[in-house]
């Protein structure tokens, strides 16, 4: 590619759609990611022996209420309809979350009705005779279900998922766990749901299947941006990488929590029966197990298969060189992503974005419609 009129760094669900949107209007771009694959943390890779797709960076489930992006998605590709539910074993029985109908009846040995269920939620929150505000995620989950559940359910899931007390977290991420009072176990409220149907690879394929895009994979453009030839070095760059590697982590790195998966094909054909189990409990050292073939139900062939691929997944402590994963959000992580965004302000000719870049735990859909927000946006003023 001769001429560049945009570099995107970084090709994951962010940077693939901001090349395509830049693209797609007549701009030529040079897509640069450091990893030897694109696609990001939704890449996937399908098990030569099983032909199982195998979420490599743990699951990944589209879901969104937002028409732009699911108008934009599905030309690419066609979802399979699959609708995430997910279970959590607690004290050696199994329940279906969210926190709903099935899950509180069953915990507590009752058969509420729907109407019947805000007013007992309400009562074991004993709403009304706590802080009206609650101050961080404890406070904000008991507020929310009251203390029982949240013990059973939340307490040490967030406590071995974040590493912390969940009294150090903000309330905001619980805010991400539906409470609902019917029997509806779609894990999310979004019915626009699924996996690609041709997998999740074939969607950055497609994005980036452009004549007026070029991909390079194995460069970093962090390093690249210091040799690079200068009519391409000057061209505006759309990154997404960690913002604060951007600039040499110069107010310290923001802080990441990190996973780690320990996968393994068993000779059986079904191990739990679906697709994520919670393990909501302290004794047991990961958070969640992971079974792969139930994300495709449509592929027979696999779903019949005499193996099947699961992964046990384990937050880990981040430090710098580790992947990062979900950010941590502390009034101190605040202000220090405050000032790198500000310095990223004050470059000219550079726009950040995506969950490294803005430093937000964003589902993909979220990240499309950011991305989608960002290309345009830029497109009217350049
Ligand atoms: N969570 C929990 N128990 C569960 C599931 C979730 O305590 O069984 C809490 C936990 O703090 C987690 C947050 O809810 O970080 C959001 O959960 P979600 O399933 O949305 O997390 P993700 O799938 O994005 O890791």
């Amino acid at each position: 590619m001769g001429q560049v009129d945009a570099i995107v760094a970084g090709a994951g669900i962010w940077g693939c759609t901001v090349a395509r949107v830049l693209a797609e209007n007549g701009r030529k771009v040079l897509v640069l990611e450091k990893r030897p694959h694109v696609g990001g943390n939704v890449r996937c890779e399908t098990d030569p022996e099983t032909g199982i797709e195998v979420h490599t960076y743990g699951s990944h489930i589209f879901h969104t209420h937002i028409d732009r992006v699911w108008d934009f998605v599905r030309r690419f590709v066609e979802f399979n309809g699959y609708q995430h539910k997910v279970l959590a074993r607690h004290a050696g029985k199994t329940y279906f979350l969210p926190l709903g109908l099935a899950l509180v009846n069953q915990f507590y040995g009752l058969d509420l009705k729907p109407s019947e269920l805000p007013d007992f939620i309400a009562a074991e929150a004993g709403r009304g005779t706590r802080p009206c505000v609650p101050a961080n995620f404890e406070e904000q989950a008991i507020a929310f279900i009251g203390k029982p559940l949240y013990d059973a359910f939340i307490r040490e899931y967030t406590r071995k998922q974040w590493g912390t007390d969940p009294r150090n977290l903000g309330a905001d991420i619980i805010k991400r766990l539906p409470v609902r009072a019917s029997y509806d176990i779609n894990y999310y409220s979004d019915y626009r749901q699924g996996i690609p149907l041709t997998g999740y690879n074939s969607l950055f394929d497609r994005l980036l299947d452009h004549p007026n895009i070029s991909v390079e994979c194995n460069v970093d453009w962090l390093e690249w941006r210091h040799q690079a030839p200068s009519t391409k070095h000057q061209a505006p760059v759309f990154y997404s990488g960690p913002i604060d590697a951007l600039f040499g982590y110069k107010f310290g790195p923001l802080p990441w929590r990190s996973l780690r998966f320990e996968r393994e094909c068993l000779p059986l054909a079904d191990f739990q029966g679906t697709s994520v189990v919670n393990y909501t409990d302290a004794d047991v050292p990961f958070t969640r197990i992971h079974e792969f073939k139930h994300y495709h139900p449509e592929n027979a062939a696999v779903m019949a298969a005499p193996s099947t691929i699961i992964c046990c997944e384990y937050p880990q402590t981040w430090k710098l060189g580790d992947e990062p994963y979900y950010p941590v959000d502390t009034p101190e992580s605040r202000e220090r992503l405050a000032l790198y965004t500000a310095e990223a302000a004050k470059v000219p000719g550079l726009v950040v974005g995506g969950r490294l870049g803005e430093y937000r735990y964003y589902d993909i859909d979220r990240s499309i419609d950011r991305a989608l927000e960002t290309a345009s946006g830029w497109m009217s003023t350049n």
